[in-house]
């Protein structure tokens, strides 16, 4: 008998009916056995479903709210996502005003007029970028 994990990693491929014969029935065979892989598998077939009405959004506008209702109720269970990428970019923003900083300053050393004014203008064009990662409200993180 097919392990669970087998049964999961070939279960697309079963629902598109594309493995061999042989593995088709191994596969049903646990299915039937396994109601967690059963229920798993209507998962998946549900969401296959709803990839192939997703095609014939521009005919069927209803399909298209079904599916979009669908999906943005799918993100309402993964909070957690939008901080996560914040907190990922909010240090690579920083990085990048701190490496435009030194090669700035390190820059102003050496060549005094003209690159003092490329810094100054390279500051004020990186304010707005920081200004708008910044609205974000800091409690967001602390309440992570
Ligand atoms: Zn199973």
């Amino acid at each position: 008998m097919m392990k669970c994990n087998t049964v999961h990693n070939k279960l697309i491929f079963f629902l598109e009916k594309e493995l061999p014969v042989s593995e088709m029935k191994q596969v049903q065979q646990h299915l039937d056995e396994c109601s967690e892989c059963a229920r798993f598998a209507a998962e998946m077939k549900n969401t296959l479903q709803i990839l192939e009405s997703d095609k014939l959004t521009d005919e069927n506008p209803f399909f298209y709210t079904r599916v979009k209702a669908r999906l943005e109720k799918q993100e309402e269970k993964q909070p957690a996502a939008r901080p996560v990428l914040l907190r990922i970019l909010q240090p690579v923003a920083f990085s990048i005003i701190l490496l435009l900083g030194i090669y700035g300053g390190f820059k102003l050393g050496e060549a005094p007029k003209i690159t003092t004014a490329d810094t100054s203008l390279s500051e004020q064009e990186m304010v707005p970028y920081w200004n708008e990662l910044d609205a974000e409200p800091i409690e967001s993180f602390l309440m992570e």
